[in-house]
């Protein structure tokens, strides 16, 4: 049996933290190998030791030196290898890390170094080998992940190693240069680590205990869930449930692999488990989860006969495609069309740019933008199962008087997406809730 276990910046934060850490490794002699992240907060208001890198990463374009934040990191790494009385010369490490990062002048390199010093903190404490992703996670020269040569050198470092950590979050390009996922991309690493070696389990380890129905900010104490497949788990981390990185779960999901998500400050809690979708169990639930996200705007197109108008479709999305334009969902009338665009892709002029390119490409009818747009993912597989969700849904809002503007239905019925008002956003969600995790029959 082999665990793969990544632990976050919070399990990270302190020696305390990482005692912690060690007695859970210690547990269970199938943790074998561990993905770390680099110091998260402490408490409330602190600062997290990628952010203080990439102030450095600033301070190091600007005047060609490590500055303050940067000895923030150090005094943070100092005072976790004295509070766990390592033997490590942490000063030369320190100083070596300065010189490297003045040297390579790089963002990603500068980033990656709260992963790989508290790696290397890690290994040293737990006694196991230290494996640097440089050497084993590759991308290729596009920047992809050379997925396959990655897991066969992990395979080949891990061998007759008992225990090893490596640090998350950072790989090499082929010329050696440091490249990192984005943010919170450790849990890809544990992932890509968890399908190189076949593990049994990919446990994820932060500070809750997995994912909750909806939003606890939104509805005080929702319920947890025990599973999910990972296809709910896509939806509804796409739609803002940010427990765990959307992307970490392909490497997994290609071998079959669970993750588990568990928390380190309360191990014996149940946690999450996330499953292919063969191994799932109904759980009676018709809706799994609630999850959503403010501020998108709608483009809304109108054109009489756009339905036999062949190409309408194609030349709207090559304007897109155009300016590198993404949409979340096109849902579609028999003479509308509707684009649902995250507000932050329009920043910029680019409203007027896009509406005066696609009034010279199809001629519409009408073209209208509709900002201040909230979209609520109502997720679930046992949404399929049961007769009538969309009806208690769409009763459930109007029953609060909230006004749908848009829905959306994926045609695997596992999930329904609804537009509201940003305003009415929270509303909208504790309804919605209400209505499907209070009133169980
Ligand atoms: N330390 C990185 C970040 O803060 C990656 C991670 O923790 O997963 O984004």
């Amino acid at each position: 049996m082999i665990k793969v276990c990544k632990f976050g910046g919070t399990s990270m934060a302190d020696g305390t933290t990482l005692m912690r850490v060690r007695d859970i490794v210690d547990a269970d002699p199938a943790r074998r190998y561990i993905v770390v992240s680099a110091p998260g907060k402490r408490f409330g208001g602190d600062g997290k030791i990628t952010d203080l890198l990439y102030d450095t990463a600033r301070d190091v374009k600007r005047t060609g030196h490590v500055g303050a934040a940067f000895d923030k990191v150090c005094s943070r790494f100092r005072s976790i290898v004295h509070a766990l009385g390592l033997d490590l010369n942490v000063e030369e490490l320190l100083m070596r890390t300065a010189e490297e990062i003045e040297r390579e002048k790089s963002e990603d390199f500068t980033a990656s170094r709260g992963e790989y010093l508290a790696a290397l903190v890690t290994a040293d404490f737990l006694g196991a080998a230290f494996v640097d992703a440089r050497d084993v996670v590759k991308f290729d020269k596009e920047g992809k992940l050379d997925a396959e040569r990655t897991y066969s050198l992990i395979r080949e470092s891990l061998k007759g190693k008992r225990r090893a950590v490596i640090p998350g979050f950072y790989g090499s390009l082929p010329d050696g240069t440091i490249k990192t996922f984005s943010r919170g991309g450790s849990d890809i690493s544990g992932a890509i680590v968890a399908r190189a070696v076949l593990a049994d389990l990919y446990e994820n380890w932060t500070d809750v205990s997995g994912f909750l129905a909806c939003d606890p900010h939104i509805v005080p104490s929702p319920e947890g869930i025990r599973a999910l497949s990972y296809r709910e788990l896509r939806e509804l981390s796409y739609m803002g449930a940010n427990v765990l990185h959307s992307e970490s779960i392909f490497p997994v999901r290609e071998a079959d692999i669970p993750i588990l998500i568990k928390n380190t400050f309360r191990p014996g809690d149940e946690g999450t488990v996330i499953l292919p979708v063969s191994k799932y169990r109904f759980g009676g639930n018709v809706v799994t989860g609630i999850a959503g996200k403010k501020n998108f705007t709608v483009l809304l197109l109108e054109k009489s006969l756009m339905n036999t108008e062949i190409g309408f479709t194609y030349k709207v999305l090559a304007v897109f495609m155009e300016h590198g334009i993404n949409f979340e969902h096109i849902p579609s009338g028999i003479d509308t069309m509707s684009f649902i665009i995250d507000s932050e892709e329009l920043k910029d002029g680019m409203t007027e740019i896009l509406e005066r390119e696609i009034r010279a490409a199809v001629n519409p009818d009408s073209l209208r933008f509709f900002d201040d747009v909230a979209l609520i993912a109502v997720v679930g597989h046992g949404m399929a199962r049961s007769v009538g969700t969309s009806a208690r849904l769409f009763d459930a809002i109007a029953n609060i008087g909230v006004n749908v503007r848009m829905i959306d239905q994926g045609s695997s019925e596992l999930n329904i997406i609804v537009g509201v008002d940003n305003c009415n956003y929270e509303r909208t969600v504790r309804a919605v809730y209400e209505e499907f995790f209070k009133k169980k029959e």
